[in-house]
């Protein structure tokens, strides 16, 4: 892959490639990456931290997050909110590492490794990865040699990728391309259904139990039918 386009510490990587990578408690710079973040949480980063922490989307998105709308952007974004330590840690770095590990976010996850997702010229989605080297960090030091595959797999990514994936087509939706800008209810109205999938759950199927993953998935599609429909 041309890497001519990419800042200095960023290089392709193709199919095949390895890297060496190895993140442990036992690295100098431990924890050191989980502080002074600007942390995007996607809709299903959002679904599967508040359910490993036992409590509500609204909870949740009160007590951890702050939503920001930049003038470029089409949609808000939702940011895992830093608390205020002198440090901006993250709300849920300790000493031994991430007490969400288990459902720690996609990006938390995918590090050194960057997907690019796109739609290609049949409207399919496709990728590519690139290999992020921040100065900073010592994981590259050692470790044993990783494929980007390997690394997909290691880090229980699929599930993120495709939830990703499956946004894509709203969020990038062509009516977007010819102008269509969301107003105030439509931008609240996709945290709603996006982000707080309990209501979502009471106001789609106040009978049904639907596990989270399919309820997000009708959410989606809920949303992009009541914004380009
Ligand atoms: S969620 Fe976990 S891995 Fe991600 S920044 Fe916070 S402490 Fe670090
Ligand atoms: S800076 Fe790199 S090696 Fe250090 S804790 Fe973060 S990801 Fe791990």
């Amino acid at each position: 892959m041309a890497d001519s386009n990419l800042p200095r510490n960023v290089r392709g990587l193709g199919d095949q490639e390895t890297f060496r990578f190895s993140c442990h408690p036992g690295v100098p710079c431990f924890t050191e990456c989980c502080r002074q973040l600007d942390l995007a949480l996607s809709p299903y980063d959002v679904l599967r931290l508040r359910r490993g922490l036992g409590i509500t989307a609204a909870e949740f998105l009160d007590r951890y997050t702050v939503v920001e709308k930049g003038e470029e952007d089409f949609f808000p974004t939702v940011f895992l909110a830093m608390i205020d330590d002198g440090r901006a840690a993250c709300p849920f770095v300790t000493d031994n590492g991430c007490s969400v590990y288990r459902d720690r976010p996609g990006a938390c996850r995918t590090y050194p490794v960057g997907r690019g997702a796109y739609l290609d010229a049949n409207a399919r989605p496709a990728e590519l990865f690139v290999l992020l080297s921040e100065p900073h960090c010592r994981g590259f030091e050692a470790g044993p040699e990783i494929s980007v595959e390997d690394w997909v797999d290691d880090q229980e990514l699929a599930i993120y990728n495709e939830f990703n994936d499956l946004l894509m087509p709203l969020l990038h939706h062509q009516r977007i391309k010819e102008g269509f800008r969301p107003d105030d209810r439509q931008q609240a109205r996709f945290l709603d259904v996006l982000y707080n999938l309990d209501d979502f759950s009471r106001e789609s199927s106040p009978a049904k139990e639907i596990d989270d993953p399919e309820l997000l998935k009708s959410a989606i599609r809920l949303l992009k039918d009541e914004l380009f429909s």
